[in-house]
């Protein structure tokens, strides 16, 4: 079968491998498509120190089982399943306090296991075991059910945050993420979601989902705007999906008294800090969370908001590649000219979205 394989930062190679094992304890899965994730854009670019050479990348999967072990149970061919990517030991402190996803000893699918750039993939015992493999019901298109993962990481961090019905919330950033936020803000009953982007075509994309503001931070005045919408106040939560100190300093700015920034994106590890007024945050009474990863009960929460269609998923999906052409997507990607893009394995699949 064809995938995707790392062999080292920048180099990602499309090539024929064995089929996964079939055994009595795993689950393999033909895979419909799978969406590029950051972390697969910097596998293909400056690595990533838990990829082995040899591994099969890719986790925002959906695809149908076609092999169930024996002793696999609560599972039957044919189903359609997605992952949640990180499978937590469920023994350490952090396990035990529900916060798998922050697990030291897990094992992410995609880096510390063969992923879903591939026609088929195998599914670990672990993940059976940890509750990751969620079933897709039928009324979710793939397409869609892709985007489950990156939508469970802004779930998590909206839940951390404290975004509640009836908010306003401002993402800063309309990438893939800054667009998954925004969807999932308003199915979260936000009633007021605003987003700054400054690049094209980001902008005219952003520019397509319903019932936002969009400013263009190159152009505008964003804390003026955000007053504007806000009564005076600021946004009630500021989530932060560019990976740039700049907005990471600048969020605090944008936020109402009593509120609450999401520093989503992360920085690089070379050059990771950042200055904040501590005034404006103690004066303020702001809480500033972190996020990271997800667990499975976030995927469940994803598959449910795009089951009852909560989300405007044909507007983040933005262009789709071949497995063979994985590198077009990457570019994409890196040269900032995409929302998510998918990649399907099979030419099949590619021809029938
Ligand atoms: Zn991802
Ligand atoms: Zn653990």
């Amino acid at each position: 079968m064809k995938a995707a394989v790392y062999y080292g930062p920048g180099d990602i190679r499309v090539e024929d491998r064995p089929e996964p094992d079939a055994s009595g304890d795993n689950l393999v899965v033909q895979v419909h498509c799978c969406a590029i994730c950051g972390t697969d854009v910097k596998l293909a670019t400056i690595g990533h120190h838990r990829a082995k050479p040899g591994r099969v990348i890719g986790h925002e999967m959906v695809g149908h089982i076609v092999h169930v072990g024996a002793n696999v149970e609560g599972f039957a061919a044919g189903e359609r399943i997605t992952l949640a990517t990180t499978v937590a030991c469920g023994d350490c402190p952090y396990c035990v306090m529900g916060l798998g996803n922050l697990c030291p000893n897990s094992l992410p699918i995609g880096l510390g296991a063969d992923g879903a750039f591939a026609e088929l993939m195998g599914v670990p015992p672990e993940a059976l075991a940890g509750g990751n493999v969620v079933k897709v019901p039928d009324r979710v298109p793939d397409e869609a059910a892709a985007l489950c993962e990156p939508m469970s990481c802004a779930i998590n961090a909206q839940q951390i945050v404290g975004v509640a019905e009836g908010d306003s919330v401002l993402v800063i950033g309309g990438g893939p993420l800054g667009a998954i936020h925004v969807e999932v803000a308003k199915a979260l009953g936000v009633v007021q979601v605003m987003i700054v982007e400054l690049t094209e075509p980001r902008l005219s994309m952003i520019r397509k989902f319903k019932d936002i503001v969009v400013i263009d931070g190159s152009q505008e005045d964003v804390a003026a705007i955000v007053k504007q919408h806000t009564a005076e106040l600021g946004a009630h939560v500021v989530i932060v999906a560019a990976p740039a100190a700049r907005a990471m300093e600048e969020s605090i700015n944008y936020v109402r008294k009593g509120g609450a920034v999401s520093l989503f994106g992360s920085l690089p590890s070379d050059a990771p800090d950042i200055t904040f007024n501590s005034r404006v945050i103690h004066y303020g009474e702001l809480r500033v969370c972190g996020a990271s990863d997800s667990r499975p009960e976030h995927v469940r929460k994803a598959v449910k908001l795009l089951a009852d269609g909560e989300i405007d998923y044909e507007k983040i999906v933005t262009h789709r590649v071949s497995l063979e052409n994985i590198h077009e997507g990457f570019e994409l990607m890196k040269q900032k000219q995409s929302l998510k893009v998918l990649v399907f394995p099979s030419v099949e699949e590619y021809c029938t979205p």
